[in-house]
């Protein structure tokens, strides 16, 4: 088996370590620093550094300005959003190498999600809005995996966002690799459980797109293909759709098993669809299996090995 691609991973500077926040600390986040960080590359960005706002600085907010939120410094009112946002275009041949991006969350430059916006008195709360680099980021790069610090503490989203990070930079390196259509059609046969784990739907367009090979331009197919894919794997997978994904290997293996087995993983899959096990016992279960009467094709399956191992992502029962 290929050596799996390792992951490039952009990041709000301080989450690494870098002091760079406004009052001269970090935000080290251990799962990035300590458990993350021996399977990924890591691309730290400090958007308020690297325009010159120094270490320490005055605090920013973000601010209502005839409809338009913007980021404003708290001590002489200067507006900085375009400069803030003109970081991701200077940055953009590094960030369209990246397999995903962690940003720190409740910061008006790299947050994400349901930041505070002030009227233009700076008084009143009137809504919420998203950092500065962190929406000219995501506007430049609509398919990237990007998540917020303060969600990965959420074992769902972690698995979900770390999942999403490693099949990205597998197909990144087929992409880049000078493919042949063979190339696409095994690359999607070995994603089919862990595109069906997310949509069922997903799973169909790709593989029209797929069926499509040697009768468009490799460029659209490669376009086609990588805006369909990771949007299916940007759909949250369930309970139920997983245990159809492991209905599917364990029919592939049951006529190799005698009873007792077929009963165990049977019986650890219904745990798993009854939120009673973690969705690592099943798939152990089938890993083991598979490896044993060497069914090569859902051993090879993706969905049975979406990330390293001792990231052990899947043992939260919510998962
Ligand atoms: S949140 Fe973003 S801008 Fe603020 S210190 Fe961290 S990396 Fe820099």
């Amino acid at each position: 088996m290929n050596t799996p691609p390792r992951p490039v991973v952009g990041v709000s500077s301080c989450l690494i370590g870098a002091p760079v926040r406004y009052n001269g600390g970090h935000s080290r986040y251990k799962f990035l620093t300590e458990e993350l960080d021996r399977h990924v590359d890591w691309l730290p960005v400090c958007p308020e550094a690297e325009i010159g706002l120094g270490v320490p600085r005055p605090t920013l907010r973000l601010q209502d300005s005839e409809g338009s939120d913007r980021v404003i410094s708290s001590k002489d009112g200067a507006d900085h959003t375009d400069d803030l946002a003109d970081v991701a275009d200077r940055h953009l041949r590094e960030l369209r190498r990246l397999d995903g991006y962690v940003l720190k969350n409740k910061s008006p430059s790299c947050g994400l999600y349901a930041l505070p916006v002030f009227d233009d008195n700076a008084d009143r709360l009137r809504g919420t809005g998203r950092g500065a680099f962190a929406a000219r980021l995501t506007a430049l790069l609509p398919d990237l995996p990007v998540e917020e610090q303060g969600r990965l503490s959420d074992a769902v989203l972690r698995e979900h966002f770390v999942e999403r990070v490693f099949a990205h930079a597998r197909l990144r390196t087929l992409l880049d690799s000078g493919w042949r259509p063979r190339d696409l059609v095994e690359f999607h046969a070995r994603h089919k459980l862990q595109l069906m784990a997310h949509s069922p739907e997903g799973y169909r367009e790709t593989g029209r797109i797929v069926a499509r090979v040697g009768t468009s331009t490799p460029e659209e197919i490669a376009a086609s293909y990588s805006e369909a894919f990771h949007r299916t794997l940007a759909v949250k997978s369930s309970r139920g759709k997983h245990a159809n994904a492991l209905q599917h290997v364990f029919g592939m293996i049951s006529p190799l098993l005698d009873d007792a087995r077929r009963h165990d993983l049977l019986a650890g899959i219904e745990e798993y669809r009854e939120g009673q096990a973690p969705l690592s016992l099943p798939v152990a279960l089938l890993r083991h299996h598979c490896a044993a009467e060497d069914v090569a094709w859902a051993d090879s399956q993706t969905y049975l090995r979406p990330y390293p191992d001792p990231l052990r992502l899947r043992h939260p029962v919510a998962v």
